[in-house]
């Protein structure tokens, strides 16, 4: 059985470290092509790839995850790194599907060097990216990209933080103009792949994140060069958790956008 850790942590740091601000400070190259050796990117779950409901009984995979992963899987060194605890995690997790197996690590709440006090309470938790640079000391500043619509958890290393805007299936801005926030991402990415110091290119380029505006289009400037991105979509994925272990049912998809409830309520009028 898991037992959550009893130590209480030495003093926390609530700030970047010199050598870290030195390194985001030494340009990045632009290559031809990309790293031989591939980048690192850590995955956050909840708000940044899925939408859980409360409780925690199923979630909705965000829009175009499948597309993203396997860009991601083909290309990147992936980790998971959640705040929720391992159970929730490890049902998260399904999302993955056939790439699963290829996760280099899976970390949650257990990995943060929390108090138990702090580990059963709504504690901001940190992602100190030195962690996992200790567990895979062949990774860096340089080379590393955390994806996390979090950005209090990403202090100490503010300038390999992807900020993404969050995933919320119930929010009415989802509900009326659905999300594509993954292809922006995965457009995001195909640069980086591309930068000898990723540290530095997130500094001087932040990820922008695609708010919708008033009228329905997206309000992102189109940069030259650019990937063509997919049309913001309301179609989820949506994963039951098993009850009390066994095979969970299969993800079925569905529609949570307000014209296809509409639409539903006008053919059911109908009949
Ligand atoms: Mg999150």
């Amino acid at each position: 059985m898991f037992r959550p850790p009893v130590n209480k942590p030495r003093v926390k740091p609530s700030a970047p470290r010199t050598s870290y601000l030195d390194q985001s400070n030494i340009s990045s190259v632009t290559l031809k092509s990309p790293l031989v050796k591939k980048q690192l990117l850590i995955l956050d779950l909840n708000g940044t790839l899925v939408s859980r409901l409360k409780p925690t009984t199923a979630l909705y995979a965000r829009p175009y995850h499948d597309i993203f992963f396997d860009y991601i899987f083909e290309n990147f060194n992936v980790m998971v790194w959640s705040s929720a605890q391992p159970q929730n995690v490890n049902n998260m997790c399904r999302i993955f599907d056939k790439h699963r197996n290829k996760l280099r690590l899976i970390w949650d709440r257990t990995k943060f060097g929390l108090s138990t006090k702090e580990y059963n309470s709504k504690t901001v938790t940190i992602k100190n990216l030195e962690r996992v640079w200790k567990k895979l000391p062949e990774f860096g500043p340089t080379d590393t990209i955390l994806l996390d619509d979090s950005p209090e958890k990403t202090i100490l290393q503010p300038h390999n933080h992807c900020v993404v805007s969050e995933f919320d299936h119930k929010s009415p801005e989802f509900k009326t103009h659905g999300d594509c926030e993954l292809m922006l991402v995965k457009a995001y990415l195909e640069k980086i792949q591309h930068q000898d110091n990723v540290s530095n290119y997130i500094k001087n380029h932040p990820y922008v994140s695609s708010p919708i505006g008033a009228n329905g289009k997206e309000e992102r400037p189109e940069e030259e060069g650019d990937s063509p991105v997919a049309l913001p979509s309301t179609i989820c994925y949506h994963y039951v958790f098993p009850k009390h272990g066994g095979d969970p049912p299969l993800p079925t998809s569905c529609d949570l956008g307000v014209a296809d409830e509409l639409t539903s309520k006008v053919d059911r009028l109908k009949l």
